[in-house]
């Protein structure tokens, strides 16, 4: 034993030699070598624990580095585990690091994690959470498990001293569109540092035998910007009818865990590229072509907005476009004909003129289009100038979200234009409409702006402690654009109210367990998952910022002023399309008739236009 190393903690009360003798004969099966993996190592390999497995597939990436300790930028492209292992091999060179550059699957998971005093789980997804945790119980071995997610984080430990699993405090795992990744939603580096390194805390005591064997199981929560920033919840008891308890139901090998978290996480990135409708969506070397005179929303939380935009676009976030997509649509309409007719007169001048030199400056001030693009054949008088809306995000999915609400919401317009004044709404032309939507985007994020409504509205019983569990599902992920994170915290309910009812996740199961609204059920679950309220670990409620966020946190008035301030629009209660005698004619074409409209949305989102219009396009 090396004392000079070890001193410090040689001398504490409780450890001394015995303690460092157990640590040095410990071992721990790190799985995931990132935000949480690097902190979590660094402590166990410092503290003298003997044996280390680290397990990642993943190779280190630019964005890993500004939380991932142990790798710099001399390790980009190496695997994580070896990169790990490298920097464990300076940091701690007696400590044994095996490497394993794989994913744990259920049929390796126990040949993998057997031989380990406990297991750490430091993994991002639901599926490998739920495995670890079966693994754990079949091992007879303690799952430390950490998450952390934007300014969130929880950690707790399963299996111990026969106390519940993973399944036995929440049953179900999140459906995957509501358990987004950090590539996703975003993470605060020494927010995942803090987790891992108490997820190493946590090893070390029970390594050592310093954890007491009486405590009953808990979940720490931790909220960066919440005050106290650590709060504590009892986890419930170990559940008699658990699966993983009962040995012979539990066959791991033969378990998909994919499919028990309700399949893969979507692949947003390959969603937002697909061409369903091709009227519906607009390649970015047309969006560049066609940028003089049209009126680009962009749908992006304003952090985002603020980090990169396409010159001359206007932010309405999802959210706020959602709440009111008819005053959207005439605002960008009025704002759309206002730069039309700027750019029909600057046509004219330049036929005057005959300056027949097309510049390509495409992201001129949007009141002053100079060029007559390919794509905008000369207008006649007589032709009227179509209003074209442009919907971008940044990934393609949102805004087809968006384009699909301002299009059922022209449609509606038209169809009460065209429907006679005292009949019912043209229902039929409004639901086929509706039905091309859904459809459309079948595996798009339609259906969780409803979802997460039911979450939002929720947010509203912030002081009933029995809704308390649904009201994690608040909206972290920047849809509340108006709010400040730190004010959505601060409205949730304060340590004391979590300390005299600890039992909201553990035994209070209606308001979890069973709850059908939402996923609440399973916060470590979720991917680095985190906990917004401390009884209310539902993070993976939420939906990812490429997705549908919930609607309606912006005033009407504000987004107006918004788009009046961003436009220069004046309020325009409604088009010239609404006193239109035209009839009989399918509702969107009323308008097309009248002065044309077309709404179609980026393929692709702003990661199409960095790749295919602006290299220098930031790409996040
Ligand atoms: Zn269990």
């Amino acid at each position: 034993m090396d004392y000079a190393l070890y001193s410090r903690q040689l001398i504490l009360a409780g450890f001394g030699v015995e303690g460092q003798r157990a640590l040095g004969e410990g071992s721990c099966v790190v799985v995931g070598a990132g935000g949480l993996g690097c902190p979590a190592l660094t402590y166990l390999g410092l503290s003298g624990v003997g044996r280390l497995t680290v397990i990642d597939e993943d190779v280190v990436e630019v964005s890993n580095l500004a939380r991932q300790s142990l790798h710099d930028r001399a390790s980009v492209g190496t695997p994580k585990a070896v990169s790990a292992k490298a920097a464990l091999g300076r940091l701690a060179p007696g400590v044994e690091v095996r490497a394993v550059v794989e994913a744990v699957t259920a049929a390796n998971a126990l040949e993998l994690l057997s031989g380990h005093t406990l297991i750490v789980d430091c993994s991002d997804n639901p599926a490998t959470r739920y495995l670890l945790s079966d693994a754990a119980v079949v091992l007879g071995v303690p799952l430390v498990s950490g998450a952390g997610q934007q300014y969130e984080g929880q950690l707790a430990v399963y299996n111990y001293n026969g106390g519940p699993c993973l399944r036995c405090v929440f049953p179900r795992p999140p459906a995957p569109q509501f358990a987004p990744s950090c590539a996703d939603v975003g993470i605060l580096g020494p927010v995942v540092g803090t987790i891992g390194t108490l997820q190493a805390l946590e090893a070390v005591k029970i390594i050592a035998n310093l954890a007491p064997a009486d405590a009953h199981p808990h979940m720490l929560l931790f909220s960066a910007l919440a005050l106290p920033p650590f709060r504590s919840i009892k986890l419930r008891n170990r559940k008699p009818d658990c699966i993983a308890h009962a040995a012979t139901s539990l066959d791991i090998a033969n378990t998909d865990y994919i499919q028990l978290c309700g399949g893969p996480r979507p692949d947003w990135e390959s969603l937002g590229t697909q061409v369903r409708d091709p009227t519906h969506r607009i390649p970015a070397r047309t969006l560049a072509q066609n940028l003089p005179g049209a009126t680009i929303l962009d749908v992006r939380p304003p952090t985002e907005f603020g980090i990169c935009r396409i010159e001359g676009s206007i932010n309405i976030p999802l959210p706020s476009l959602l709440a009111s997509p008819r005053e959207v649509l005439d605002r960008a309409l009025a704002g759309s004909r206002d730069r039309a007719l700027a750019g029909s007169r600057n046509r004219a001048l330049d036929s005057l003129s005959d300056t027949a030199t097309p510049t390509t400056s495409s992201s001129s001030d949007s009141t002053t289009p100079t060029t007559t693009s390919t794509s905008t054949t000369t207008p006649t008088t007589s032709t009227p100038t179509p209003h074209r809306i442009y919907l971008v995000c940044r990934l393609g999915n949102d805004s087809q979200v968006a384009a699909d609400a301002l299009r059922e919401a022209a449609n509606a317009d038209a169809v009460r234009v065209a429907a006679p004044a005292d009949a019912p709404p043209a229902s039929a032309s409004t639901s086929s409409n509706v039905d091309a939507s859904t459809s459309a985007d079948a595996d798009a994020p339609t259906t969780s702006a409803a979802d997460n409504a039911a979450t939002s509205t929720s947010t509203a019983n912030a002081d009933d402690p029995t809704s308390t569990s649904i009201n994690a599902g608040v909206p972290l992920v920047s849809v509340n654009t108006d709010a400040p994170a730190a004010a959505t915290i601060a409205e949730a309910p304060a340590a004391a109210t979590i300390a005299e009812a600890p039992t909201t996740i553990a035994e209070a199961p209606t308001t979890n367990a069973e709850a059908p609204t939402t996923n609440a059920e399973a916060p470590t679950t979720n991917a680095e998952a985190p906990t917004t309220n401390a009884e209310a670990p539902t993070t993976i409620a939420e939906a990812p910022t490429t997705n549908a966020g919930p609607p309606g946190d912006a005033p009407d008035a504000q987004l107006g002023a918004k788009m009046a301030a961003a436009t220069g629009a004046v309020s325009s209660p409604a088009t010239g399309v609404v006193s239109s005698p035209v009839t009989g004619a399918p509702p969107l074409e009323i308008r097309d008739l009248i002065g044309g409209l077309e709404i179609r949305d980026l393929i692709g989102g702003l990661r199409a236009w960095a790749r295919e219009v602006d290299p220098a396009f930031p790409v996040y």
